[in-house]
């Protein structure tokens, strides 16, 4: 869970040379290791030293399911026994890690399974770290390519868990760690506006997706409770300003649910709000919960939609969430097996 510095600082502390921070540094974040004893190249007295000051914080594969459609949904246990899930998106051209960053969630949006868990407990830095880690090694074995993209759409809420989150990316796109571009790597909250405004002012420019499902104020607080306290006023404003930060297009995910949020009000609600910033709209076909009472939107109602948003030259696109029979797509995680 250190930083590089922070690592450096206690390696010198151990009594160790400099060139010693690079070794140990290289087998954290660039090989993954779990273990001090695989450090190969250290000798025994800095591993023992190591055992007796320190831990490394990893999550440990438990389970993996497979769906019809390739996608692959992997159960990490921590070293407290918290369980999260993390899932391989592959696609033509791509492999897509979708990532966990808290155990369950507290935000208790009504549609989506791991907010009907409540919250166990934030992820570490180290421990969503090695989660990306071996999702991507993952992906080199069974895809024969690593990770093209990186979405924090998977169980919690990453702005209420901000320092460990970015942490984590920022040693992933780093060159001490995997050198993975920021640009491929999409943050996704259900609209903290302390979080999106944090975020537009960290050096490291990653793409940020907000979760909002409709921009009609009523709905939205019956379907994020978390809304009351970040209201569609506030959380455009917050949106011009990341835009006007960053200079970045935003992501608007909406899963359309019949006769909740498909109709010509929604439609233009949706539109008016888009006006304060570019932005490009990902409608999500929405995927059962067996104990949840929502229901998908027609294709008519959702051709409907699109349409009208298009004929208003607005950038849409309509997604199929992969892995629904593994209970891997979105809003379904909730570390359930088929
Ligand atoms: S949608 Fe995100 S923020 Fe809402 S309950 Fe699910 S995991 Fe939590």
């Amino acid at each position: 869970n250190l930083s590089i510095k922070e690592l450096g600082a206690f390696i010198t502390d151990l009594g160790e040379s400099k060139f010693r921070i690079k070794q140990v540094s290289e087998w954290l974040w660039k090989k993954g290791v779990h273990e001090f004893s695989e450090m190969r190249n250290l000798p025994k007295s800095l591993i023992k030293k190591l055992e007796e000051r320190s831990f490394i914080d990893k999550a440990i594969v438990t389970e993996e399911l497979i769906s019809k459609d390739g996608s692959r949904k992997y159960a990490f246990t921590s070293m407290d026994g918290k369980l999260v899930e993390g899932v391989l998106i592959p696609s033509r051209k791509r492999v897509t890690a979708c990532i966990s960053v808290q155990a369950g969630c507290n935000v208790k949006c009504k549609f989506c399974a791991t907010g009907q868990l409540g919250l166990q407990r934030n992820l570490s830095k180290g421990e969503i770290f090695d989660q990306i880690y071996q999702l991507n090694q993952k992906s080199q074995d069974i895809f024969g390519s690593k990770l093209s993209n990186i979405v924090v759409m998977g169980m919690g809420e990453p702005f209420l868990n901000y320092s460990n989150v970015i942490n984590a990316l920022d040693m992933v796109s780093c060159d001490e760690g995997l050198g993975f571009s920021p640009q491929r790597i999409t943050i996704s909250t259900v609209g903290i506006i302390e979080g999106i405004d944090l975020l537009a002012n960290h050096p490291r420019k990653y793409n940020l997706a907000i979760s909002l499902h409709t921009a009609v104020e009523s709905i939205r607080k019956q379907l994020i409770p978390i809304a009351v306290k970040n209201d569609l006023a506030d959380l455009r404003k917050s949106l011009e300003n990341y835009h006007e930060k960053t200079g970045s297009r935003i992501t608007l995910e909406y899963i359309l649910f019949d006769k909740l949020n498909d109709d010509e009000k929604h439609m233009k609600a949706l539109a008016q709000f888009c006006k304060a910033f570019p932005s490009k709209i990902n409608l999500i076909e929405y995927n059962s919960v067996p104990e949840l009472p929502f229901v998908a939107s027609s294709e008519d109602d959702t051709s409907k939609f699109q349409k009208f948003l298009e004929d208003k030259n607005m950038l849409v696109y309509l997604r199929k969430s992969k892995g629904s029979d593994i209970f891997a797509a979105c809003g379904q995680l909730a570390n359930k097996k088929m």
